[in-house]
This record gives structure tokens, C-alpha cells and sequence, in this order.
């Protein structure tokens, strides 16, 4: 085996371990270092299928990656740690003071680190999308104005009035009979409504990632850092695209990677979720 050929595959475990240990040391929670070096050995098995594997098969790496992840973060973290990771949970939380691992979980995953890795939560470790990209339906590139994803800005003002709402309008203390208490439960019930939407959404709309375009709230709120992000999908220069349409055929989120390419620009749509489908699909070898 070329080891120099899969070298990069060992960089998320090895970020894993150290973010582990970091946050260990720091907030002390022994779960992180079951949950870090899980995560980051999930990203590096995509990864390194993605180097092995050949064809359209590659699209599997970033497939079992999703599935690795699921567990660790829709049933390790919640059961326990007792903590819902849902944006709504977290905007309760944080309303009464209440900084934990959802907090942590948010800033990481969706408010700085898309200034490093963009929107490559949606892509590697979203819960949702682990089971969207299972579901046997392709990507409906045609058919729906791309300004009904407008109505995630709808999504995400409930999501957030809501617990700001019972916090502050209704006087609800969730120290009370929420923090630790009740946490895991409501992970629960907000993940399956979440199911609920999306999955029956992707038939309907015959695109598995609809819920991610049309109503996800915590889409929006990795966009804005993720236009800065230092890793972009990005052309190789030296390779003369054939304007084939491959790439934007296989794109979940219906980016125009076509046309970044023929004009050899990185793709600065923030709909973009780094996850190298177009990459992995590309006949000549044109994306990076
Ligand atoms: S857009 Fe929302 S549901 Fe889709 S992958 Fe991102 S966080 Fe998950
Ligand atoms: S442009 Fe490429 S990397 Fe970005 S979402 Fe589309 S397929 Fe994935
Ligand atoms: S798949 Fe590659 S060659 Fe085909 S249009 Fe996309 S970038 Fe160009």
C-alpha cells in the first residue's frame, strides 16, 4: 500500500485526539475522549475508502463516515451527558447562562469551525444527514426556484424564538425542571421531528437533501463563517474541464460546480458542505 497516498486520511483522528484531550483537560468531561477520537476516526475510514475505493463507489466513504458518527452524537452524547444538541435546546441553555457541551458543540461545529473546514458538519457528522443520504433518491437539481430556501430564514426565527420566548417572556427557569433533567428527552423529540420533516420532504421533492436547502435552521447559521472558510472546493488548474455536468449532477446541494470550475474559481456558494462528491465523480480529476 502507498502510504504516502493516504497520508491525509490520518489528520482528522490525529485532530480528534488532541481536541479530546484539550477539552478534557479543560471541562473536564471523560466523554470527550471517547467522542473526538470517534469522530475524527469515522472522518479518516470516509477519507481513506474515498483514496481506495474506485469509480462512483468513492461516494461511500463520506456515506459510512455519516453512519459512524450518528451514534456518537444522536445517542452517546445525549444519554450520557444528558444534553440536546438541537438548536433549540441550545438557545435555552445558553439563555439562562447555561454554557455545556451544546454550547461547545455549537461553536465548533457550526460557528468557528466553518471558517476552517465550511459547512463539512453538514457533509461528515450531521445526525439528519446520516440518514438522508442513505434514503434511495438522487438530487433534484431542476423544478424549485432556489429562492424557497428562503423559508429557512422562517425556520430559524422559531427555532430561536421560541426558547428565548418561554425564557424570557414566560419567565420559564430551565435549571429548574430542564438542565440535566429533561435534556435527553427533548434531543429525542426534536430529532424526531426533524425525521419527520425531512425524510417524507426528500420523497416529495425527490431530493434527499430538500430539508437541508428548504427548512434546516442550523443551515443558515454556519453560511456567513463558511464564505471565509480557508478549505474550499476548488479547481485544479492544470486540468481542462470537459463541461460534462457530472459534478453538478451528483451534487447534493445543487451548487453550480460547473460553472466554478470552466472558470477555474473556488466554490464560494455557501450551500457548499465540502463533501467531495463532486470531487469523487469528476472523470478528469478537475476538483480538488
Ligand atoms: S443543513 Fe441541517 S440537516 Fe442538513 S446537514 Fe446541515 S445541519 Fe444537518
Ligand atoms: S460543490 Fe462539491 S463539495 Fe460542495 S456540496 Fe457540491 S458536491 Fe459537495
Ligand atoms: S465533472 Fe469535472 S469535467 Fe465534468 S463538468 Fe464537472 S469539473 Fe468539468
Amino acid at each position: 500500500m502507498n502510504l504516502k497516498k493516504y497520508r491525509i486520511a490520518f489528520i482528522p483522528v490525529s485532530i480528534g485526539i488532541i481536541l479530546a484531550v484539550f477539552l478534557y483537560i479543560t471541562v473536564k468531561w471523560w466523554g470527550f475522549l471517547i467522542l473526538f477520537p470517534w469522530m475524527g476516526l469515522a472522518i479518516s475510514v470516509g477519507i481513506f475508502l474515498q483514496l481506495k475505493l474506485k469509480g462512483k463507489n468513492r461516494l461511500l466513504g463520506r456515506k459510512i463516515c455519516l453512519l459512524m458518527i450518528m451514534p456518537a452524537l444522536l445517542i452517546f452524547v445525549p444519554i450520557f451527558n444528558n444534553e440536546n444538541f438541537q438548536l433549540e435546546g441550545v438557545v435555552l441553555i445558553v439563555s439562562a447562562g447555561f454554557f455545556s457541551k451544546g454550547f461547545i458543540h455549537y461553536i465548533i461545529a457550526k460557528i468557528l469551525g466553518p471558517l476552517v473546514w465550511r459547512r463539512g458538519f453538514c457533509g461528515y457528522a450531521c445526525w439528519t444527514a446520516a440518514v438522508l443520504d442513505w434514503l434511495p433518491i438522487g438530487n433534484n437539481r431542476n423544478n424549485i426556484n432556489r429562492s424557497y430556501r428562503n423559508i429557512r430564514f422562517v425556520t430559524l426565527i422559531i427555532s430561536v424564538a421560541i426558547p428565548l420566548y418561554m425564557v424570557f417572556g414566560l419567565a420559564y427557569d430551565p435549571w429548574e425542571n430542564y438542565i440535566n433533567i429533561a435534556e435527553m428527552k427533548w434531543m429525542f423529540v426534536g430529532n424526531g421531528i426533524y425525521y419527520l420533516l425531512a425524510i417524507p420532504l426528500a420523497f416529495i421533492l425527490k431530493d434527499r437533501r430538500a430539508f437541508c436547502k428548504y427548512l434546516c435552521p442550523a443551515s443558515l447559521i454556519m453560511k456567513p463563517a463558511s464564505y471565509f472558510s480557508l478549505i474550499k472546493t476548488s479547481p485544479d488548474k492544470s486540468v481542462k474541464c470537459l463541461e460534462c455536468s457530472v459534478c453538478n449532477n451528483y451534487c447534493p446541494m445543487g451548487v453550480d460546480v460547473m460553472g466554478y470550475m470552466r472558470e477555474n474559481k473556488p466554490v464560494t456558494d455557501t450551500e457548499c458542505i465540502l463533501c467531495g462528491d463532486c470531487s469523487n465523480v469528476c472523470p478528469v480529476g478537475k476538483i480538488l
